[in-house]
């Protein structure tokens, strides 16, 4: 079960995404919750400002750091232990190893979603929350990367995949790349499945889905492969794929 809370001044960017597909189901299976903060209700002006200009001039705006300790302060009352993410280009790269380490997490966990400039630095001081970044690129905002957070650890929560056994052989779980996967028809455009698929063959067909990954990584993402230990028929396969890249790129 994973419990979460999410603090943001958009709380309808992410609620119809967590009522839909398999978010929803985990929520209903009890296998997730989340808890969406309006920033607004931790302000105290009349207006409900959450933002205000930068000092020392620019552009843009900075979320003001009270509401956001207001908002935590009201989640650490319920009394559980939290784990605070603030979502940050600056932050770690979010990866596999991230999600499957969240799906773990007994505490809370608590993603602030900054907005315009950033929040101010004071949060950051004040809380020391881990700092996580989806990429090096900018967003609008931390709502879709808290999304993104959750929707990829949720999958590790067991009961929440149908099939337990297709998350691990997903990209990224080992040091291989998925396989191709086909569904109906056979033939569809003029394209076909490769036969060995319907040969009702298992140990064929896992045969062909590794060599197809070991090949998937290798023309994809070749950095993938040096972090792997190899089965001796494995490296066969590498050799094997090595030598027709190199052959049809002319080398
Ligand atoms: N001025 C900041 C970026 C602000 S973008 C800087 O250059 O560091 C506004 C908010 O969007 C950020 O506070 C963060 O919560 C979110 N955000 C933007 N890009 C992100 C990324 N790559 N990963 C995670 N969160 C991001």
């Amino acid at each position: 079960m994973m419990k979460c809370d999410i603090i943001t001044l958009f709380p309808d960017l992410v609620t119809p995404v967590l009522g839909q597909s398999m978010l929803r189901r985990a929520r209903e299976k009890g296998r997730l919750e989340v808890v969406v903060h309006n920033l607004r209700d931790y302000t105290d002006d009349k207006h409900r400002t959450a933002d205000d200009h930068p000092y020392g001039g620019g552009g843009g705006m900075v979320l003001k750091p009270e509401p956001i300790f207001k908002a935590v302060d009201h989640i650490r009352d319920g009394g559980e232990p939290v784990r605070l993410i603030l979502t940050s280009p600056q932050g770690r790269l979010f990866t596999q190893s991230l999600a499957v380490d969240l799906s773990r997490e007994t505490r809370r966990i608590v993603f602030i979603c900054g907005r315009y400039e950033g929040v101010d630095e004071r949060v950051k001081e004040g809380l020391v929350p881990e700092e996580i970044s989806m990429g090096d690129y900018v967003l609008t905002g931390g709502e879709l990367p808290a999304l993104v957070i959750i929707d990829a650890a949720v999958r590790w929560v067991p009961g929440v995949l149908g099939d337990p056994e297709s998350a691990r052989e997903d990209s990224f779980t080992g040091p291989l790349l998925d396989f191709p996967q086909y569904t109906r028809p056979a033939t569809v455009r003029g394209l076909s499945i490769p036969d060995v698929l319907t040969s009702g063959d298992h140990k064929a067909i896992q045969t062909w889905r590794r060599r197809q990954a070991l090949r998937n990584t290798m023309s994809k993402r070749p950095d993938l492969l040096e972090n792997g230990s190899w089965s001796e028929q494995d490296q066969k396969w590498l050799d094997q794929v090595r030598r027709e890249f190199d052959r049809s790129s002319g080398r």
